[in-house]
């Protein structure tokens, strides 16, 4: 007879196969999740979570939406995966989507932020090929991805360490200083790399006149600008892309993360002037825009505009804002409040972790970023009450920690 001390719970059996079967690369909380709507998440023992930041923007519209839950189901039964060798009326439909929201140009399509940011590289790359032209100059605090390419680019340390040699011929500048990206630029430089607003770095933001000045910097030199918006890109901040803040345009924008409604797609946009570089043969990726995650996609634009999440994500986000603002008044160590629409970062001067881990303990998920930055990234369609209930929440830990 089986002894009823001995029964290892559901959560600890899981846990324990992570433990001998996955490889270690990630820092995990002890939570075993099973399900997931909205802004909310289940553990297995059925225990419910205020998620704060669904899956670093994956989940934008919120867990397992409606919309993208049907346009799965129903693609899933007519084609899941077709070679880029063939034509498919949902690649096609996206491709018309991305390029009307953003700008004239064209679309490649991938699986993830790493791998946008890749083929932004390597088209940067054949764009210079004809004059020696090579080099890359990224920002301090930047983060793009975890290739060998994109992590050389991505400018922290912290992520390149032991890796080595890394790519030849990148060059790091602290973000917001033009006259930084100036000394940097000569004529071996092929593209200079940003976030909009950089995300895992911080949410740190820089004046509009930055992007302007970039923008005509790139132009003077020759130089592409790539605008990394796998974070930012979406609606996020309150417009279908961060950059559309600034009223420039970049040369080649990079999309992931909220594209497919929390399927994996990747997409590298390129302005018409280079759309045609990359020919037959030059670059590819195999499950790249496939019809299943098209279809999310593609449902994912729906919601948007359906839902008229730009707008929502405009007064969610002023909401958010003023109820942060509130907080840091009556909290001296906050420092600021910044970020764009639903994407809000609090500055700290305590330990982020710290709260981190007491908001969990009050059954809410939340991300700390660059160490004391609490990063604020509720789904796009996240109700004002459950605002409320995460500021309750966060008021309560920073009486707690404090
Ligand atoms: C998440 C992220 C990436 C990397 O995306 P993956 O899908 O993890 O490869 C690149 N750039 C930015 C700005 C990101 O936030």
């Amino acid at each position: 007879m089986k002894k009823k001390s001995q029964r290892v719970s559901p959560a600890a059996k899981v846990m324990t196969a992570y433990d001998r079967y996955v490889i270690p690369s990630y820092g995990r909380s002890p939570l075993v999740i099973v399900r997931g709507r909205g802004s909310w998440l289940w553990d297995i023992e059925g225990k419910k979570y205020l998620d704060f930041f669904p899956g670093y923007a994956v989940s934008g519209l919120g867990h397992c939406h409606p919309n993208i839950v049907r346009a799965i189901k129903r693609q899933a039964g007519l084609l899941i995966h077709l070679p880029n060798i063939y034509y498919n009326p949902l690649q096609a439909r996206l491709a018309e989507l991305i390029v009307a929201h953003a700008f004239p140009g064209k679309c490649f399509f991938c699986n993830s932020g790493a791998e946008a940011n890749e083929a932004a590289i390597k088209l940067a790359r054949r764009a210079g090929h004809a004059q020696g032209r090579y080099e890359i100059v990224s920002m301090l605090d930047s983060f793009h991805g975890r290739t060998i390419a994109t992590v050389t680019v991505t400018g922290q340390k912290k992520y390149q360490e032991g890796f080595g040699p890394l790519l030849p011929g990148v060059v790091h500048v602290p973000f917001g200083d033009i006259g930084a990206v100036s000394g940097a630029v000569n004529e071996k430089t092929c593209a200079v790399i940003l976030e909009p607003i950089q995300g895992e770095g911080g949410i740190n933001v820089a004046p509009p006149e930055y992007f302007v000045a970039l923008r005509r910097l790139c132009d003077a030199r020759g130089v592409l600008l790539v605008m990394d918006e796998v974070q930012t890109g979406m609606g996020r901040t309150g417009r279908y892309f961060a950059h559309q803040h600034y009223g420039i345009r970049p040369d080649v924008m990079t999309l992931a993360k909220t594209l497919g409604g929390g399927v994996a797609i990747g997409a590298m946009v390129a302005g018409s002037r280079y759309a045609d570089l990359l020919q037959p043969g030059s670059h590819a990726s195999t499950f790249g825009g496939n019809p299943l995650a098209c279809a999310a996609a593609v449902a994912t634009f729906d919601t948007i505009e359906d839902e008229e999440l730009l707008k929502y994500v405009r007064r969610m986000g002023n909401y958010l804002r003023t109820r942060l603002v509130r907080l840091a008044a009556r909290f001296p160590f906050v420092k600021e409040v910044r970020g764009e629409g639903l994407m809000l970062g609090m500055h700290l001067g305590i330990d982020g972790k710290a709260v981190v881990a007491e908001c969990l303990k009050r059954g809410m998920l939340i991300n700390a970023t660059g160490d004391n930055v609490l990063r604020m990234m509720p789904a796009m369609t996240v109700k004002r009450n459950e605002i409320d209930r995460a500021i309750k929440i966060v008021e309560d830990v920073f009486r707690a920690v404090r």
